[in-house]
This record gives C-alpha cells, structure tokens and sequence, in this order.
C-alpha cells in the first residue's frame, strides 16, 4: 500500500488516501473530490478551478496524471 495527500494530488488538504496501485488513489481521490465539491468546500473548489485551467487539453490531463503516476510509483511500498 502507497499513500497521497489530497494536497499531493493537487487537492487542498492532508487527508490520506490510501492503495496499491494509482488507479486505486486516482478513484479514492475523484469521489473525495465530488464530496468536497458537493459540500462546497471553498478550498477545494479553488484548487479544482486552478486544475481544470492547467487542464484544458487531453495532453495536459495525461501529462498530469503521468506525473502523479511516477510520484506514486517512486513512494515506498509500505507492508501492511
Ligand atoms: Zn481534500
């Protein structure tokens, strides 16, 4: 099992998430997303916004989501 911050995966805060394979954080880090979005959550409405303007093409989005996948990949495993 890895772990990311919110805030590492371009989001507002330290909540944890938790998986062995960035697909499994990517998921866990989209619903928290929603949920923050759905509260209204001004922070992270804020850092959504900045987001969706560095991502307004498909290049930009895999780009973005290669760079966070070799973030993961280089974070130790950790045996649980
Ligand atoms: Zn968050």
């Amino acid at each position: 099992m890895k772990t990311m911050t919110c805030r590492q995966l371009g989001g507002a805060c330290d909540l944890e998430f938790h998986a062995s394979t960035f697909e499994g954080i990517a998921a866990q880090s989209k619903q928290h997303g929603r949920e923050m979005f759905e509260k209204g959550d001004e922070a992270h409405l804020t850092t959504m916004n900045n987001m969706k303007a560095q991502m307004a093409t498909p290049e930009a989005i895999s780009a973005w989501f290669e760079g966070k996948r070799n973030e993961f990949e280089a974070l130790p495993n950790n045996i649980i």
